[in-house]
């Protein structure tokens, strides 16, 4: 299976920087001949400066990008989600992902006509490319790892444009997704949250505490935030730690 020409090609930008270079490929590999589109699905608890990035990247490669969101949460907001649902996470993903993310998306699909999905599934990132379209979608196009890009790759092809990553990559988080990720379990993820943005940190510790969630795991045991000690580490962060797909992939906190 191959795009025909005139086939509508459906970028879903997330803000992160293989998503930019995703967007960018697409429009290389197949700009001349399909309509390719940007879309992102928001979600409030982002950092600001994702849309300062977002608004980057599309005058870079001078096209538009369409927000979309569901619906049913129109404040985009996972907080409100987490008491809307009185959960913060299942044990096969989030509730936030699955209302924001992907029942915006089918909101977005039902209303405009989509051939092809491209996400920013890296070179180094094969296998959940492959899982994703034996689970999810047959129709989804690997033009990063057709035009054998890696994460790194991506954020040197950003750079060497002129184009900053949203700021949260300097602050030392893994991907640009929400700050106080529910599907993070890590210690070095949850401390990095408390050094740099301690008022999310208290928010997620008073909510997940009222909502009864043990956000953390610490010496092989899930732990409520509050009891987490602050010089607790466990090993590096990568982005699979803390990774919120479009498509709500089912990766276990
Ligand atoms: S990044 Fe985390 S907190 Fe944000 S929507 Fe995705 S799963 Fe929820």
């Amino acid at each position: 299976m191959a795009p025909r020409d005139g086939d509508t090609i459906v970028v879903w930008f997330s803000h992160g920087a293989a998503s930019a270079i995703a967007w960018q490929e697409t429009l290389r590999q197949y700009g001349r001949r399909c309509i390719v589109l940007a879309v992102n699905n928001p979600v409030a608890e982002e950092d600001e400066d994702n849309h300062r990035f977002g608004r980057d990247v599309a005058a870079w490669l001078d096209q538009p990008l369409t927000e979309w969101r569901n619906p049913k949460y129109p404040s985009a907001s996972a907080v409100d989600v987490w008491d809307q649902r009185g959960a913060m996470v299942f044990p096969h993903g989030a509730p936030c992902t699955v209302h924001l993310k992907k029942e915006a998306r089918q909101d977005y699909e039902r209303q405009h006509p989509v051939d092809w999905h491209v996400l920013g599934f890296t070179a180094d990132e094969r296998k959940r490319f492959e899982r994703f379209v034996l689970t999810e979608r047959a129709n989804v196009l690997p033009v990063l790892i057709d035009a054998n890009l890696s994460k790194q790759d991506c954020m040197d092809r950003l750079l060497s444009a002129g184009i900053l990553p949203p700021r949260v990559y300097a602050e030392g988080y893994p991907n640009a997704n929400c700050i106080g990720c529910v599907k993070a379990t890590s210690p070095t993820y949850w401390n990095l949250v408390r050094r740099t943005r301690p008022e999310v940190f208290a928010a997620r510790a008073v909510q997940s505490r009222r909502l009864g969630v043990r956000l953390v795991r610490w010496r092989g045991k899930r732990i409520f935030l509050h009891e987490l000690p602050a010089t607790a580490q466990g090993r590096p962060l990568k982005s699979m730690d803390v990774e919120c797909g479009i498509f709500c992939e089912e990766r276990a906190a």
